[in-house]
């Protein structure tokens, strides 16, 4: 690796009152945020018996008299009077990372908290019919046993489809479906002026269709979509490849998992990630469907990786640099779900001691504690010590330049475990907020085909090397050249995570051009904030969003003119 690479060195930092709150969070961990996820968890358990009792006839009656409230409820705003629309979801409740501090200021909520029955699964059609609170977790518990999937089924539990549909979402399917978005086939939203439509690629809403994802729920509310449903087998055999080099070549092997040399397509695997552990070493992991009689043939080996005291999967994984390269059969969805005990590896930061074996077998099956427990026991000042010495960021950057981000990342974050997961990128009729690289059919990179780019997603979530070792690190800093750096090579920040972009900049990242024309078209400006101002990090007062919206206008206008 060039010298330029190479994480720079930095003076140390003086500990204060703050690093011992997070040294210890593990009591408010354990103590608080462990047995209420339990009673969360087990409440949702019995939610979701008690939903699958009703029929599906009653389901969707409920269904329809849910929708009429949301329409009623967005009718009795007025405007003069009332703030800008928003969702009544707890900010602390969702997943993401960013502050959602609009949810401070002057705002007019719609209830959407009933909207969280799955409606239909039609076997025939192979599509699942689903509100948009219902939990990746809640899914696979239903289709799994019917040897059904969602096409792209993301691996922590507690993602909700209008989440994953309104924001992102990718699984290690993604390389054969694209984004979670990509494998919807029909979307009901409510517009800001109560009108109910249902949006496909083809009808006379496929504009809106082709808004929605990304959009962060700034065109209107999602409160139904129908979801492309794969067959699937009851175990996943799973290979673990250790990589040594370095990070080039261990780019190059992750790329070599899952897009064979040959071009043979019966070589491309159903799932694929890759774990970087450190500069130099990874493990690829590459995953087929399997039936129950083929993983209980004799010699093979099953893992039960979903059981609460099994060591946590990414350290699990590791062992392959020792063992070298093994194959194992995981019951598929525990396999989905392999991340979310140990919140990918986060958890490790939170209670360091969770993975030991003691506590996994008197306490694992607790884990994981609901990360909205863990943002309300956090404060303000572990939250903004997260900001400085902590980072969760999800890019998206084509595939040949993986290794130049993992280059990059090092230098400037050396943040590991990395995780790497394929997606294909699609060029739309439309340009959505986010495409392929221009000319990329002419290119036709590995991976790429005539309608697709293939992308990752590279995660970083963890402490920077710099802040383990106690010296000074600014995270905002890093992240504001991370953006820099995917500006300039096409890649996209995953808007969950915390954004240091300025207005021009996140304009330059994601094309707002179809965006702003279905805002205007679908009456959505000066009812619903605009993207920009509903993910930008800190405090924005009412004032600041519509004087904002007020500028977008007037430069819409005039660009409409032009046009
Ligand atoms: C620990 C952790 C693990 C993660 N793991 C994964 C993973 O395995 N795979 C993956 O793809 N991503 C993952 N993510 C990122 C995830 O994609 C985002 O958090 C995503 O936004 C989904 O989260 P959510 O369901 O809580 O959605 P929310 O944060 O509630 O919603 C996201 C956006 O969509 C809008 N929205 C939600 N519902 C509606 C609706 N009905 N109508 C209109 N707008 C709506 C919200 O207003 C918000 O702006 C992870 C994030 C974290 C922090």
């Amino acid at each position: 690796m060039a010298d330029s690479q190479a994480p720079m060195v930095r003076p140390k930092r003086k500990k204060v009152l703050v690093d011992y709150l997070v040294l210890f969070r593990w009591i408010p961990a354990i103590f608080i945020a462990l047995p209420i996820s339990a009673l969360i968890y087990f409440c949702i358990y019995v939610g979701g018996i008690w939903s699958a009792t009703k029929s599906e006839k009653r389901r969707q009656m409920e269904h329809e008299e849910n929708v009429k409230k949301v329409v009623q409820r967005l009718k009795q705003r007025d405007p003069k009077k009332d703030g800008l629309v928003c969702t009544a979801r707890k900010p602390w409740v969702v997943v993401g990372m960013r502050n959602v501090d609009y949810k401070r200021a002057r705002r007019f909520e719609v209830d959407l908290s009933a909207f969280n029955n799955i409606l239909e699964i039609d076997t025939e059609k192979m599509v699942a019919k689903v509100e948009p609170l219902v939990s990746m977790g809640q899914m696979t518990k239903v289709t799994c046993p019917m040897n059904l999937s969602l096409a792209v089924a993301p691996e922590f539990d507690d993602l909700t489809v209008g989440g994953l549909i309104n924001s992102y979402g990718i699984s290690g399917s993604s390389h054969i479906y694209g984004l979670f978005s990509d494998t919807v086939v029909a979307m009901e939203v409510v517009l800001a002026d109560g009108r109910v439509v249902r949006a496909t690629k083809d009808n006379e809403h496929s504009d809106l269709f082709y808004a929605m994802p990304w959009s962060q729920g700034t065109i209107g509310f999602l409160v139904s979509a129908e979801i492309k449903l794969i067959p699937i087998k009851e175990y996943m055999r799973l290979t673990y490849t250790p990589v040594r080099g370095t990070l080039k070549e261990i780019a190059q092997a992750y790329a070599d998992s899952f897009v064979p040399r040959d071009g043979d397509r019966a070589k491309v695997p159903d799932f694929v990630e890759g774990m970087v552990y450190s500069s130099s070493e990874g493990v690829m992991m590459t995953g087929v469907y399997a039936t129950e009689e083929e993983a209980k043939k004799k010699g093979n080996k099953i893992n039960r990786v979903g059981w609460w005291f099994k060591p946590w999967f990414y350290q699990y994984a590791e062992t392959a640099l020792k063992r070298g390269e093994f194959v194992e059969y995981i019951p598929t969805r525990e396999y989905y779900h392999r991340h979310t005990r140990s919140l990918y590896w986060e958890a490790k930061l939170i209670i360091p001691f969770g993975d030991q074996f003691w506590f996994r077998f008197l306490l694992g099956w607790l884990m994981p504690p609901k990360i909205s427990l863990l943002k309300i026991t956090q404060g303000e000042a572990i939250r903004n010590y997260y900001h400085d010495n902590h980072v969760i960021q999800d890019v998206l950057v084509p595939l040949h330049k993986v290794s130049d981000v993992l280059e990059f990342a090092h230098g400037e974050l050396e943040v590991y475990p990395v995780w790497l997961c394929p997606h294909r990128l699609y060029k739309l009729p439309v340009k959505t907020m986010v495409n392929p690289e221009a000319g990329f059919e002419q290119h036709r990179r590995p991976g790429d085909t005539s309608y697709s780019q293939m992308y990752t997603d590279v995660g970083f979530y963890y402490a920077p090397g710099a802040a383990l070792r106690g010296e000074v690190f600014n995270g905002a800093e890093a992240v504001r050249k991370l953006e820099q750096w995917l500006i300039a090579n096409h890649g996209y920040q995953a808007q969950y995570a915390v954004s240091e972009l300025t207005e021009k900049d996140f304009w330059r990242m994601f094309d707002g051009s179809h965006y702003e024309r279905c805002r205007r078209k679908y009456n959505a400006v000066g009812t619903f904030m605009s993207n920009y101002y509903k993910s930008k990090k800190g405090k924005k007062t009412e004032k600041e969003v519509l004087q904002a919206e007020a500028e977008a206008a007037i430069r819409e206008a005039a660009d409409a003119d032009a046009e």
